[in-house]
């Protein structure tokens, strides 16, 4: 494995504050390119109604100055040359390329009496509402959908973030962050905080300072390979298989808190007969890129060895 270089934020410091003559303002606001749990704070110089140049901004509790490389190229997303500024009506056949820019008022006067047609002879229910990034304008979609009478509306989410919110809040009753600083040892699966949540990774190098162990799953080595105990690096698609093995071997050994699942949980013995299925016990499912080096923090089992070596496991 290549030597990855030791990634910590650097010691933030604020920027040179423009003169009063210069007509540079700053101005503080948020970047909203990503997630909600990020929105890093931003101090937008801004000159005669132009961004020239953002900084993070350092008093921001949440990102402390930092901005990953999206938010740092903020001008570029703002000022791109290929931005839709204005409604663009299609001239050409679908597929052409061929658009006109129309008035604002007439593109929604032509979407209106196209949502009104479609409603009056198909059908409300047949408009589909498909919201991407950012999620600001999100619950007034909702709002469009659900007034208009359709109950289509879809989000990204479904294949991100609500899949942890869903699980949280049936596993807790509601979601609450890791609590990182606290944590002894960190499970990051499928995660690249360095590039996808990149507001977190100043805690994250501070608890690995304190001790914190780490453990990745993933097919990919990220910067976080660096900083982690354990790589379990999985082939794509095998992922399942490693999950259902942990559970197993969690149940088998007695780990779990049974008077938690009895208070708790419903279906605890169909998961059990699940999870000890042949189908999830078969070495093929579970195929790792290399060897694995396996710590006794994680399972009392010789230092280097594979989890292949684990039937208990696979
Ligand atoms: S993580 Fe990056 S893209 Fe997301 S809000 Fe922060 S700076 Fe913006």
């Amino acid at each position: 494995m290549n030597e990855l270089p030791r990634l910590k934020p650097r010691n933030m410091s604020p920027g040179k504050i423009p003169t009063q003559e210069s007509g540079i303002v700053i101005k503080k606001t948020v970047c909203d390119i990503c997630n909600p749990n990020s929105h890093c704070g931003i101090d937008a110089y801004v000159k005669d109604g132009v961004i020239i140049k953002v900084e993070g901004t350092v008093e921001n509790p949440h990102s402390v100055g930092t901005l990953c490389a999206k938010g740092a190229a903020s001008r570029q997303y703002i000022y791109n040359e290929n931005r839709l500024l204005e409604p663009m009506l299609r001239t050409g056949k679908r597929g052409s390329g061929e658009f006109k820019p129309i008035p604002w008022n007439d593109a929604l006067d032509m979407i209106g009496e196209r949502f009104k047609q479609i409603k009056n002879t198909i059908g409300p229910e047949s408009v589909g509402f498909f919201v991407g990034y950012p999620k600001w304008m999100r619950p007034y979609v909702k709002r469009l959908t659900h007034s208009f009478g359709s109950p289509n509306y879809m989000t990204e989410s479904s294949t991100c973030f609500s899949a942890t919110l869903m699980a949280a809040k049936l596993v807790y009753g509601s979601f609450g962050p890791p609590d990182v600083a606290n944590a002894k040892c960190l499970l990051v699966w499928s995660g690249n905080p360095f590039y996808s949540n990149s507001s977190i990774v100043r805690k994250l190098l501070d608890a690995i300072d304190n001790g914190l162990k780490i453990i990745e799953v993933g097919p990919f080595i990220t910067p976080l390979t660096k900083h982690a105990t354990v790589h379990l690096r999985l082939r794509p698609g095998t992922s399942g298989a490693l999950a259902l093995g942990i559970a197993n071997f969690i149940i088998s050994q007695g780990l779990h808190d049974q008077s938690f699942i009895d208070d708790w949980s419903v279906g605890f013995e169909e998961f059990v007969a699940y999870a000890k299925r042949p189908s999830s016990m078969q070495p093929l499912n579970l195929r790792l890129c290399g060897p694995v080096p396996v710590p006794r923090f994680i399972i009392p089992m010789p230092r280097k060895t594979t989890v292949r070596s684990f039937p208990w496991l696979v």
